[in-house]
């Protein structure tokens, strides 16, 4: 017998932006398949119309394209799919493996309350769920009626989740779920199982909140016959106060680390760390994260997010990435800022020089907008540090800049020189000059950063001495 190629998803509920823990299931969903030389699908679970939304859609699109998870087909729509579902009620009805219930939100209510009085646990009580010899209420008139699943009353669920390991829950656990809502639209766990089921999922990762879910879409997939899926539920991720990540506390969209600067190769890097390992590597690349990943190593116990070190990671990627890149990127950061920027920038030097001292895109445009933007230093600064002692070599130096090459070498030449004539040391020099020119007391070495100013814009920050 040949295996079932390895299909595997992620779908998002477009009601806001990509969330970290969903991109993080979408790595592992797209490493696997394509660890396994298989295929990763995007839908959009889209049934909660009051919620959705199209700019929610853009934004999962965008932030999954920004961090390169190429899905092979999709985006698939479950709105667009409601025939498909309606197919499969009908189905479900016709084998008695579905009913559908009238019971009116009121009654569920009023049902909920007297299982409370009566120390029950709440549930639907099954009143129109169809038995041998059982006479059903008459219908009522006017009302809708929604489906529900007629959930195996006896025995249990059992799966060998690929995260959890074992995992059985009794049926008797479980009501009869709605499956779809008066309204005609499927409910997740309905719509859920059909789409794995049509698009032959062979591997289901997502968020532990759905273990609870699980049972009943495996009874679903055996009213219907069809083969289950490989279930893994990743834990949670944890905030740093220890709760679940939110984003009433922090920043939870991908989007948002793209703004922050983060590169997203970092941000794939630090995710996979995140509840998954491979020996001890901790900086690694996709293409070797898509070679070891092969669902095992993958961690029981809630992940620990820890800005310090993404932030660390990071600058890791910061230091190796290409100055043209960069560039392209600190324009993108200084524009946004509404910094103006004209003619011949040797911005891909600027980078070189700063990209070091950097955690994020963001720090590095804030060194490189002194070049577009003068800063003006601390009063006590520049009293403290631009003394009539030095001013005399400032302003011989600022002749001596005026003739010059003007390159870093010959820069530190007239530094070099003016300090010896004057018989001052480099700091009573440097300092002043960085005061002046950037604005601030601490850069990388003095010639390397005046070097990518203009000549003239340094002579002209100069002539505030
Ligand atoms: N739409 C669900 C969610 O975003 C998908 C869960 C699943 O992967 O089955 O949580």
């Amino acid at each position: 017998m040949t295996q079932a190629p390895v299909r595997t998803r992620i779908a998002p509920s477009p009601t806001g932006f990509l969330h970290l823990g969903t991109a993080r299931t979408a790595l592992y969903s797209w490493a696997y398949a394509r660890h396994h030389g298989g295929q990763f699908v995007l839908r959009i679970e889209d049934t909660d119309v009051a919620r959705s939304t199209q700019d929610s859609v853009d934004q999962i699109l965008q932030s999954m394209h920004w961090l390169g998870l190429d899905y092979d087909e999709g985006p698939i729509y479950q709105m667009q799919r409601l025939d498909r579902y309606q197919d499969v009620i009908e189905g479900m009805l016709a084998a008695g493996t579905a009913y559908r219930c009238y019971t009116t939100p009121e009654e569920l209510d009023a049902m909920r309350e007297q299982q409370k009085a009566r120390g029950e646990k709440t549930g639907y009580d099954g009143r129109w769920r169809p038995e041998p010899g059982k006479v059903l209420p008459p219908v009522p008139e006017g009302v809708k009626p929604v489906i529900r699943l007629k959930n195996p009353r006896e025995g249990e669920v059992r799966w060998a989740d690929l995260v959890k390991g074992e995992i059985v829950i009794a049926n008797k656990e479980f009501d009869d779920l709605i499956i779809q809502r008066a309204d005609g639209v499927p409910t997740y766990n309905f719509a859920v199982v059909v789409d794995d089921w049509d698009m032959a999922i062979t591997h289901v990762f997502r968020g532990d909140e759905h273990i609870n879910n699980t049972p009943w879409q495996i009874n679903i997939y055996q009213a219907l016959g069809a083969p289950l899926p490989l279930f893994g539920h990743l834990p949670v991720i944890l905030g740093e106060d220890g709760l679940k990540l939110s984003k009433r506390r922090g920043a939870v969209a991908v989007s948002n680390y793209e703004e922050g600067g983060y590169l997203p190769e970092a941000m794939l890097n630090y995710l996979a760390r995140l509840g998954w390992s491979h020996g001890d590597h901790e900086l690694f690349s996709s293409e070797q994260m898509v070679s070891w990943f092969d669902g095992s190593h993958l961690n029981k116990s809630p992940a620990q997010w820890d800005p310090a070190k993404l932030a660390w990671v990071n600058a890791q990627y910061l230091k190796q990435a290409g100055d043209d890149r960069l560039a392209a990127l600190v324009l993108k950061q200084l524009h946004s800022r509404g910094v103006q920027i004209s003619g011949d920038v040797p911005l891909a030097s600027m980078c070189a020089l700063y990209k070091d001292r950097c955690t994020t895109v963001v720090e590095l445009a804030d060194w490189i907008e002194m070049y577009f933007v003068r800063v003006a230093p601390k009063a006590e600064e520049v009293a403290a540090h631009v003394t009539d002692a030095v001013r005399p070599a400032l302003e011989v130096l600022r002749e001596r800049f005026a003739e010059i090459e003007w390159n870093a070498g010959a820069i530190q030449q007239a530094i070099k020189e003016t300090i010896g004539v004057h018989k001052l040391k480099m700091p009573q020099v440097a300092i002043p000059l960085r005061l002046l020119v950037c604005g601030r007391a601490q850069t990388p070495s003095i010639d390397a950063v005046l070097s990518l100013f203009s000549r003239d814009e340094v002579l002209a920050r100069l002539r505030s001495v």
